[in-house]
């Protein structure tokens, strides 16, 4: 097969700093679309998998997820995007198309496995995928998304993760008027998922650790915010329908059961590497339901980007160059960014 060799970003060793590397990328196959990528996010994911914190990571890793970027060359069949178009790519870039999942638009949950952007077996050109921290991308026309017009491109990236990762949950458990709906945790999720549940009429109510975020969430579009670590506080509020935990780290799920009313959902999306232990007596009084979401499928990631659009809703970024990618995991390690770290990677290509 054909390849185009291309500088990226990435490591070797969990303990190795990212660093300027080169990877290919396949010639383009009649229905794959060639992107340029302009900006790519930093997702608490990409931390989590460049150190191993799940296990299973396969090195070299060139991690990013929230692509977005311009399209430069496009297959002999591809019908969907032309030369100049502005596009882009989350977590999916191939699934198997056939399964009952594929076939409803849930390909996260594809029979047979889907193929991530970065760090997963790549069932086309072999080895492993390379994802967003690098010059360009080739993925099939079906697994490319439209960046709604005037949606300004590098605060729309974290849209690809962040965005859809929240939006789907929120909408599967009936987030809207005449929801109280809890956010624990206010990162790259966590503010996304404040600005949307808001967008889709829910009262919100936020959970956080941090002090310091405690105003940002009222701007953010909380109703109600309550610092966690104040015994006094989480005593005080009221029971939710359901809370979306967007947490990267360990913490007692038990606290949060407990804020649920009857027939109430506590979805994880956060993936901390350890266990949460659930005490059943939690869930069996109240009816309670303890759940999980993935990302979301392709259709409806479309329709997040369609709808953070009609909303104005974009994520708030501080934007840097691809040498600042380290020190920007270790802010993000220790929660210190407000709220998603966007990477222009112009700067990839002026770079030596
Ligand atoms: P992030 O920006 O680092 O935000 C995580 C937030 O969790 C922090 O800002 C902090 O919020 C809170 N937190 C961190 N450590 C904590 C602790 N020990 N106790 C309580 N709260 C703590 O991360 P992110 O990019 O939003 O990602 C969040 C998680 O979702 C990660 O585990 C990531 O891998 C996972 N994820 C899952 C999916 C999926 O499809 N399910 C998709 C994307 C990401 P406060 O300061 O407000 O307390
Ligand atoms: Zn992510
Ligand atoms: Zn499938």
């Amino acid at each position: 097969m054909k390849t185009k060799n291309i500088k990226a970003y990435g490591t070797e060793a969990a303990n190795w700093p990212l660093h300027s590397m080169k990877i290919n990328r396949r010639e383009l196959n009649h229905h794959d679309v060639e992107i340029e990528i302009l900006y790519c996010g930093i997702c608490h994911s990409d931390l989590h998998a460049i150190r191993n914190e799940w296990g299973g990571t396969t090195y070299p890793i060139v991690p990013g997820h929230e692509i977005v970027g311009k399209v430069t060359k496009v297959g002999n069949h591809v019908a969907k995007f032309k030369i100049g178009d502005y596009a882009a790519v989350g977590c999916i870039v191939d699934s198997c198309r056939e399964c009952e999942y594929c076939k409803e638009g849930e390909e996260q949950f594809c029979e047979s496995g889907w193929t991530v952007v970065f760090n997963s077996p790549d069932k086309q050109s072999g080895g492993q995928t390379y994802g967003g921290f690098s010059e360009s991308i080739v993925v099939e026309e079906n697994y490319v998304l439209h960046i709604p017009e005037k949606m300004d491109l590098a605060s729309a990236a974290p849209i690809l993760c962040a965005g859809i990762t929240v939006y789907s949950p929120l909408k599967h458990w009936n987030a809207g008027p005449g929801k109280k709906v809890g956010i624990l945790g206010i990162g790259g999720l966590g503010h996304m998922a404040i600005k949307i549940a808001k967008a889709l009429g829910a009262q919100v109510v936020v959970f956080t650790t941090s002090l310091s975020k405690v105003e940002d969430a009222k701007r953010l579009g909380a109703d109600e915010v309550v610092l966690s670590t104040d015994a006094e506080q989480m005593k005080k509020q009221s029971k939710l329908d359901m809370i979306l935990d967007t947490v990267s780290a360990k913490h007692n799920v038990n606290d949060y059961l407990n804020l649920l009313k009857v027939d109430g959902s506590l979805v994880i999306v956060g993936l901390p590497a350890d266990q949460l232990p659930v005490g059943a007596f939690n869930l069996i009084n109240g009816r309670k339901s303890f759940s999980g979401s993935n990302i979301g499928g392709i259709a409806e990631t479309q329709e997040v980007l369609d709808f953070c659009a009609e909303h104005n809703i974009t994520a708030d970024i501080e934007l840097i160059d691809v040498h600042q990618i380290n020190e920007a995991f270790e802010r993000l390690a220790k929660g210190d960014v407000k709220y998603r770290f966007v990477i222009d990677m112009a700067s990839l290509r002026k770079s030596q």
